[in-house]
């Protein structure tokens, strides 16, 4: 964990996306008893397109300066619980 790449700052090292898919696969996913499981910060649903849902995945591979996302994605294991699909 630590090195997991956070959040970048000046004069960061470049990392390897698919290492990290991996460390952060490992982190927001878990072998619960009704299967594979993922960590979510929430679930939205609007009426728009004859419905629509959201699910609010923690963590990602990549740090884009222009990211929306929350800290929830460099700190995947302080955010969420584990859901299954069902
Ligand atoms: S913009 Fe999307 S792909 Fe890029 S770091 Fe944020 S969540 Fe990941």
């Amino acid at each position: 964990m630590e090195k997991y790449q956070r959040f970048l700052a000046s004069g960061f090292k470049p990392f390897d996306p698919l290492r990290l898919a991996e460390e952060t696969e490992r982190i927001v996913t878990r072998l619960g008893s009704e299967g594979l499981e993922r960590r979510y910060t929430g679930f939205y649903s609007v009426p728009v397109y004859r419905g629509i849902a959201t699910g609010y995945a923690v963590g990602c591979c990549l740090r884009c300066i222009y990211c929306w996302s929350n800290w929830s994605r460099d700190f995947p294991e302080r955010f969420g619980e584990y859901y299954s699909p069902k």
